[in-house]
């Protein structure tokens, strides 16, 4: 008997505006931007990352070979004054930083990257962009400073569908400059610009200087994995203006599509309010791992859907502990109800835009079987498996850590 084929994988395209099919080959690039390592990873953070990692263990699971680059931005307008402020170097800060992004992905059990590009490091392939850009005439250079002119890339905004004036207001709250009277049009970006007196700066045909914020993600993308990319991602504060200049400036220097795919991850508040550095409510993941298994915190995560903006409050973390006790007393427990019927839910619910909590109640509600008793005896097996297409490794005791 020949296996029925796979349905397909339905994700939200953030372009069209629609869930549709997602049917990238045997092999998926996957670019997800990644930190700028100037402080410790918070929820929002984790929130983002294993929304894609949970993609990438369902794409593997159905026979893909997924190649994900997860950048680190250590050149940028928010790590150089932070290293000013520190009175350290910024290469020194980024390190650090880095380490403990490191340190934070394997305790909350992320697949390995494929390439993990520094910014600083493929600087020269940035300005090798912005001169292809320069020589096809999208680019204005004043005194050093060299500006994307958005009027010579007639899509542009065509990731976002956003409206002239609010990209112009994502522009001034994101790191650009609409205001700044050197440009042409508001929504320009600077591509290239020379550095200050404490900053690094590299050669360029245009002077010494740094890359805008933008490039370095295009350049990135093309040096690691090619000029197309199966799936784009990233949280939804970078769909304008990062996203959209990187597409602009991407497309208009290699001539082809840059990306199949754009998925965008909700944004994570605490307790009613955002969650931002300046309000000092970040709830960072390495405080978080003091006090909880980091299972428990992936656990509280994939509770909401990833394309919707929700809260963080301080009990859900012993809501999280409760179910992975649960989790854990049914996987060694004995017999249970037959689990085929709920790991084909669970997978169809991965398949449809990635429900993650429609997933997790899969597993809860065959935990529950297993623990009120049955006669299948490989559900606690299977149980461990479903656990572990979902991030959670149950074959490790839960330590009771408070
Ligand atoms: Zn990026």
């Amino acid at each position: 008997m020949r296996a029925l084929p796979l349905a397909a994988v339905l994700l939200f395209d953030t372009s069209r505006q629609a869930v549709v099919p997602f049917e990238p080959g045997p092999e998926v690039r996957l670019y997800v931007c990644g930190i700028t390592p100037y402080d410790s990873t918070h929820l929002g953070h984790a929130n983002t990352y294993l929304t894609y990692d949970l993609l990438i263990r369902r794409l593997e699971d159905r026979g893909h070979t997924v190649k994900l680059v997860r950048n680190i931005t250590d050149v940028d307008d928010s790590i150089l004054p932070k290293a000013r402020e520190l009175g350290i170097d910024f290469l020194e800060l980024a390190a650090a930083e880095t380490a403990r992004f490191h340190g934070d992905m394997v305790a909350l059990n992320t697949r390995p990257v494929f390439n993990e590009p520094h910014a600083t490091q493929w600087v020269a392939e940035m300005v090798e962009m912005v001169q292809t850009l320069d020589e096809k005439g999208h680019t204005y250079n004043v005194d050093g400073t060299v500006f994307f002119d958005v009027s010579t890339f007639e899509s542009f905004g065509a990731v976002s569908g956003y409206d002239e004036a609010t990209m112009i207001e994502f522009a001034a709250e994101r790191g650009g400059h609409p205001d700044d009277p050197r440009q042409r049009n508001p929504l320009d970006f600077i591509l290239w610009q020379p550095s200050l007196d404490d900053e690094p700066s590299w050669p360029s045909p245009w002077g010494p200087g740094r890359p805008g914020w933008h490039i370095e993600c295009s350049a990135m993308a093309k040096g690691t994995i090619g000029e197309t990319i199966d799936l784009h991602g990233g949280g939804s504060d970078l769909i304008f203006p990062h996203h959209e200049c990187e597409r602009a400036q991407s497309e208009a220097a290699n001539g082809v599509t840059f990306v199949t795919h754009w998925m965008h991850c909700g944004m994570v508040a605490y307790e009613g309010t955002k969650m931002s550095k300046s309000l000092g409510n970040l709830v960072f993941v390495c405080e978080l791992s003091k006090t909880a298994d980091p299972r428990a915190i992936r656990l509280a995560l994939m509770r909401h859907h990833y394309r919707t903006d929700w809260e963080w409050f301080d009990g859900d973390i012993d809501a999280a502990a409760e179910l992975l006790d649960r989790l854990y007393a049914a996987a060694n427990a004995g017999n249970g109800p037959d689990p085929v019927p709920y790991a084909k839910r669970l997978r169809a619910a991965l398949d449809d835009d990635l429900d993650a909590p429609a997933a997790l109640a899969e597993l809860s509600a065959l935990a529950d079987g297993i623990n009120h008793g049955g006669s299948d005896e490989s559900a606690p097996t299977i149980l461990r498996e479903l656990a572990a297409l979902c991030g959670v490794d149950l074959t490790a005791p839960v330590a009771p850590l408070y």
